[in-house]
């Protein structure tokens, strides 16, 4: 290829507003950003070829499927309904490189709204079935991401996802991370151990008058009482209308991640007062208290989530569903019901790990890829003929961010390094105005399988330097007037750091050489 016929031009400079590893993809002509849509330019797209196919290298034989960027997944559910008749099927493994998710505006390549993805869709009969299956795609995708030369931490995302994070400054997810093991997790999502409690005798449910006292701050100061002492009601509504009475201790707040997690719902938002109002409630003086509480998650009344730390205190004051008036003296399961308890409340730095203790600490990182596993997924026929349900996995690496890690190892201020197998081309061929010799060596590159970009602008050597420098391809190679009285040309090796001169006739094989060597 011809430097002249590639598209897309290499930037001096770093566009304003992106994170290093973005900058530096545009810069390097990898990738462009038009109306906030991320493109990929003709060099951009053979990096990431190069990675894709390092990630598939030694990938056990599976069946492709593709089909439509959106296809979402109770799609899955229904193909495997179909397709999946009986346990002798089961386990499968669906491939598929597509669009995953595909976002109007990414903020840059680490962003969470990544846009393409490989994607490993595992059914299995059961759920221990499905977790071996994770497993060994967690395993085997460690190494190959690994083999790319990709430091990692694994992290927990919620209760049946977990994953990978590139740890660096400008990482766009927060996580936290324990300051003693290795435990980590999405920010969100994270757990923590809760603090012991002294035990108390149980005070009298009273009634008591709290006139504008309609926030946990207003009531603690009035009662002259700590937040740990009170109860917090939030009130939100899941994307199919059902209202959710969330229930924490007063000094802590809600996690929506981890309460869609526990319901199984998405799409969480604050309910509004007509809502609230709907199912008995009081806005600013509310609590199960009083209310038809489900029993369970599919009967019906109010669906109440109660954190643990419901358990973790005694004699709270909560609301009493009645303007300008709380209970004193509120005891869990005393006094109220809750539809179930569950951990859902948003840890913060310093909060105890829930391993070892030690206090969580907050890490910048980037999420490259991770597993989720769905239960209910689909149904097949089990040995006895009885229909069963199945779990379905879904693993996928993400291409954009993955490049984005990738990028802030391999690149130092302009200059790139990357691996033999991952650099656009092998060779980058600089003529300083000798094209016959130039074109003499080209041939016996190309007649050895070597990819070669050639720098045939008629441009200043120190332009073409500082190009070869930011692309980045393995080994670099210079025919000159002053190379050619040296007796050939200049072969130089990022990886080797080695300088050399050789013939235009041994130039080759020793190019090809080096290249085995530094794949
Ligand atoms: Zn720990």
């Amino acid at each position: 290829m011809r430097m002249t016929d590639v598209f897309g031009r290499t930037l001096r400079r770093a566009p304003a507003g992106h994170d290093p590893s973005t900058s530096y993809a545009v810069r390097a002509a990898l990738v462009r950003f038009i109306d906030d849509r991320l493109l990929f330019l003709p060099l951009g797209l053979r990096v990431a070829n190069n990675i894709t196919e390092a990630l598939l290298q030694g990938n056990e034989t599976v069946n492709h499927v593709d089909g439509p960027g959106d296809f979402p997944i109770e799609a899955w559910r229904r193909l495997l309904d179909d397709e999946i008749q009986s346990y002798r099927q089961l386990p499968l493994c669906l491939f598929s490189r597509r669009l995953e998710r595909f976002s109007d505006h990414p903020r840059g390549l680490a962003s969470p709204e990544w846009v393409r993805g490989l994607k490993w869709h595992y059914a299995a009969s059961t759920e221990a079935s499905l977790s071996e299956l994770c497993e060994r795609w967690l395993q085997q995708n460690e190494k190959r991401l690994d083999s790319l030369g990709l430091p990692l931490q694994r992290l927990e995302w919620g209760e049946r996802s977990c994953g990978w994070a590139y740890l660096c400054d400008f990482g766009p997810d927060t996580l936290l991370a324990c300051s003693s093991c290795s435990y980590m997790a999405s920010h969100a999502t994270a757990h923590f151990k809760r603090s012991e409690f002294v035990p108390e005798d149980l005070q009298s449910l009273e009634m008591i008058s709290t006139p504008d006292a309609d926030t946990i701050e207003s009531l603690a100061a009035l009662l002259d009482v700590p937040a740990t002492k009170t109860l917090k009601a939030v009130f939100l509504r899941s994307d199919d209308g059902t209202v959710v009475l969330a229930l924490i201790r007063g000094d802590l707040e809600i996690s929506i991640e981890k309460l869609e997690d526990v319901i199984g719902r998405r799409g969480l938002v604050p309910a509004s007062r007509a809502e609230i109002e709907g199912i008995g409630a009081v806005p600013g003086y509310a609590s199960p208290i009083g209310l038809h509480v489900r029993e369970r998650p599919e009967t019906e009344g109010v669906l109440v989530v109660a954190d643990l730390s419901i358990e973790h205190g005694f004699n709270f004051a909560s609301g009493a569903n009645k303007p300008g008036f709380h209970f004193s003296g509120v005891n869990y399961p005393r006094d109220f019901e809750v539809t179930t308890t569950a951990d859902i409340a948003m840890p913060k730095a310093g909060d105890p790990c829930p391993k070892c203790a030690a206090p969580l600490e907050s890490r910048a990182g980037i999420r490259i890829g991770g597993w989720e596993a769905f239960g209910d997924a689909f149904h097949f026929s089990d040995e006895g003929g009885n229909l069963n349900q199945g779990w379905l996995g879904a693993g996928t690496l993400y291409l954009e961010p993955i490049l984005a890690a990738l990028i802030d190892v391999y690149h130092r201020d302009g200059v790139a390094t990357w691996p033999g197998r991952l650099a656009p081309y092998d060779v980058y061929l600089v003529d300083l105005r000798s094209p016959r010799e130039t074109n003499d060596a080209l041939e016996g590159l190309q007649a050895k399988g070597l990819s070669v970009l050639l720098d045939d602008r008629d441009v200043s050597p120190g332009v073409k330097f500082t190009d070869a420098d930011l692309i980045g391809c393995l080994l670099r190679i210079t025919v000159s007037k002053r190379s050619l009285e040296r007796g050939g040309v200049e072969l130089v090796c990022r990886a080797g750091q080695t300088e050399a001169i050789y013939s235009i006739t041994t130039v080759a094989a020793e190019a090809a050489t080096l290249k085995d060597k530094f794949m």
